[in-house]
């Protein structure tokens, strides 16, 4: 069948001060496959601008182009493949952005999101049966976005790319729960498990950064600190739970500590930048935890005391999808709005339709983005 789909023909250079090719990201027509073994077809009702996508463009995230891009997603299955059971066509769902075969070590030991086939195939931009769904008229194949590939009016993904919705939920707003919230909420509730009474920094306050606030809003944190360069953002951020709101500068570490009463015990990196993860670092008490959600160049580097690590116990760690177990926690996040914990309409900022979807990622790099912004691709069946 024909589809319209947000592709990318060219990556940038990373970080090396080039502007990102903004001029490579287009809307095209394409040919998608009918869903083959294991495999589901979906209508995407929603997909949201995530700076992951954005990483792709630069080049600060390399992988294979061309590619559809589109991740945070929500849908509606269309058509299954052979062999598949657990979906029909008219089914609600949610993209997750690691497809887990459940067979590795790490999918037996309760870690999906560190899957070896899963992370193998986002890699090479095929889906975890090995196909590649789209093409071109020319008769290229597109490589998909983390097995996804959100940004088209229809996409084929594996059935373990995809956790069903329930009919109460906001089928629109659950485009949000597969990558910001299951990341940020995530990062709070499974990596580091951030106790009632913590007190938390959080930098940057984008999607996932907000996320990250909710999350520990939601689990009783009472001192949530956050930091953005945008002052625009704060007032939003106060209303997700965040206590206190600092302009991003040099000054940072000080007025934490002076907050604090010696600095936080979690602090949490969304913004991928190594620089703005040393200064995470500072910010923490002794026996603190420091917990890198964004992704950084991999290129970065960031340095450390181990003698400081030793003598005060403190923890420097990475968070891959909130360390989540979708199939587990995706149910209990939708629970938690239902009842009133994630008010995540307030997270959704400017709606915008699939062609304006090149535009989106540039007022995404400026930096401004209020919000997360959504991009409406068809209605809600
Ligand atoms: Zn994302
Ligand atoms: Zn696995």
């Amino acid at each position: 069948m024909l589809t319209r789909a947000a592709v990318l023909r060219r990556c940038g250079t990373g970080d090396d001060g080039t502007p990102p090719p903004f001029d490579a990201l287009a809307i095209e027509e394409l040919e998608l496959a009918a869903p083959g073994p294991g495999e589901v077809e979906v209508a995407p009702v929603a997909a949201c601008i995530c700076h992951s996508d954005l990483s792709v463009l630069t080049g600060a995230r390399p992988r294979p182009v061309p590619m559809v891009l589109g991740h945070e997603g929500s849908g509606v299955v269309t058509e299954v493949g052979p062999g598949v059971t657990r979906f029909q066509p008219g089914q609600p769902v949610v993209f997750t952005y690691v497809p887990a075969c459940g067979h590795c070590s790490f999918c037996v030991g309760g870690r999906p999101a560190l899957c070896e086939g899963g992370n193998a195939a986002n890699q090479h931009g095929q889906l975890l049966t090995g196909a590649k769904p789209f093409q071109d008229h020319a008769g290229e194949a597109l490589n998909q976005h983390l097995g996804l590939s959100a940004f088209s009016e229809r996409t084929v993904v594996a059935q373990e790319s995809l956790i069903p919705v329930p009919d109460d939920m906001p089928l629109e707003l659950a485009a949000v729960f597969g990558c910001a919230i299951v990341t940020g909420v995530g990062a709070v509730v499974n990596t580091v498990s951030v106790r009632p009474g913590a007190r938390v920094a959080v930098f940057g306050l984008g999607g996932v950064g907000l996320s990250v606030v909710m999350g520990a809003h939601l689990v009783g944190a009472t001192e949530i600190v956050g930091i953005d360069v945008v002052e625009d953002k704060f007032e939003l951020a106060r209303e997700l739970g965040a206590t206190t709101t600092l302009l991003a500068g040099d000054d940072v570490a000080t007025a934490i500590a002076g907050l604090t009463a010696g600095g936080v015990d979690y602090a949490f990196d969304t913004t991928g930048v190594a620089a703005v993860v040393s200064q995470a670092y500072a910010t923490t008490r002794r026996g603190g935890t420091t917990v890198i959600v964004g992704l950084p160049d991999p290129s970065a580097r960031v340095e450390v005391s181990p003698a400081e690590l030793v003598a005060t116990e403190r923890t420097l760690c990475g968070s891959y999808m909130g360390s989540a177990v979708p199939a587990r926690d995706l149910p209990w996040l939708f629970q938690a709005y239902r009842a009133g914990y994630l008010p995540i309409e307030r997270l959704i900022g400017e709606r915008l339709e699939l062609g304006d979807v090149p535009a989106g990622f540039e007022r995404l790099h400026e930096g401004t983005v209020v919000g997360r912004q959504l991009v409406q691709i068809a209605e809600a069946a």
